[in-house]
């Protein structure tokens, strides 16, 4: 699933890149600055807006109560406007590893390979360069409702971006039963070293919200997602989507 950005909003995008190009080699020892939301420049209603939309990617794109249940979207926050005061979706995406048979295609990767696809299509509003594309990511932000894995935030660091901004942390998933590689994001960020751009890191975003759907998969006494039930005899299956409401759009 692709997501536009109208082609004013890239202009600007690349402007403003173009312009603060330097400003990145100039505070690159804040590269591994950590945002807080006391002290971040974008409102919290701005931040929980699209950490939303990342949980909401996974009713859209899956079920709603997906098992391995990890959006991302990716956001151009230049391109506020009255029509987008949150500034614009540019394409969103979620745990692909079943689906298409790729262990690679946790969310964040998935969501960074649809917005390479829209931005360099031939027949996209965009038609960027691969080369332009590369840039775009520099000035973009990624919410994921769970923190990176190494894989993904080595990738993020490769992209570039502006910031990433995660929901539900790795200790939490582990703590909740998850496997997972026990190496923080800002762990991995902070051996970046000279990659692209100075990515900004927050994470604990909505965290309230974001815990719930990972919340479920191990622990048959936590009640299932809006719309879904567990499955088997003691009903202490996996959950499922039930009814209308459980409907998958796919
Ligand atoms: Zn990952």
């Amino acid at each position: 699933m692709l997501y536009p950005l109208s082609i004013l909003s890239l202009v600007l995008l690349f402007l403003i890149h173009l312009t603060h190009g330097s400003s990145h080699q100039k505070h690159s020892h804040d590269s591994q600055h950590h945002l807080s939301l006391d002290t971040d420049s974008i409102s919290f209603e701005t931040r929980a807006h699209w950490m939303r939309k990342a949980n909401a990617a996974l009713t859209e794109l899956a079920s709603p109560c997906p098992f391995a249940a990890f959006g991302t979207v990716i956001v151009n926050h230049t391109a506020t406007s009255e029509e987008f005061p949150h500034g614009k979706l540019i394409c969103y995406s979620v745990n692909q590893n079943q689906r298409e048979g790729n262990p690679t295609l946790h969310g964040e990767i998935s969501g960074i390979n649809n917005c390479s696809k829209i931005l360099t299509s031939a027949s996209g509003p965009y038609t960027l360069t691969p080369k332009e594309a590369l840039i775009a990511f520099h000035s973009l932000t990624l919410y994921t409702n769970a923190e990176p894995c190494p894989m993904c935030a080595s990738a993020i660091r490769w992209s570039g971006f502006k910031e990433c901004i995660f929901g539900t942390s790795i200790s939490t998933l582990i703590s909740k039963g998850w496997s997972q590689i026990d190496l923080s994001a800002e762990e991995v960020f902070e051996e970046a070293g000279a990659l692209p751009g100075a990515t900004k890191l927050m994470g604990g975003v909505l965290s309230n919200e974001t815990d719930p759907w990972f919340s479920w998969q191990f622990d048959s006494e936590i009640s299932c997602p809006k719309g879904c039930a567990r499955s088997g005899k003691e009903g202490e299956g996996v959950c499922e989507p039930v009814g209308e409401e459980g409907k998958s759009k796919l």
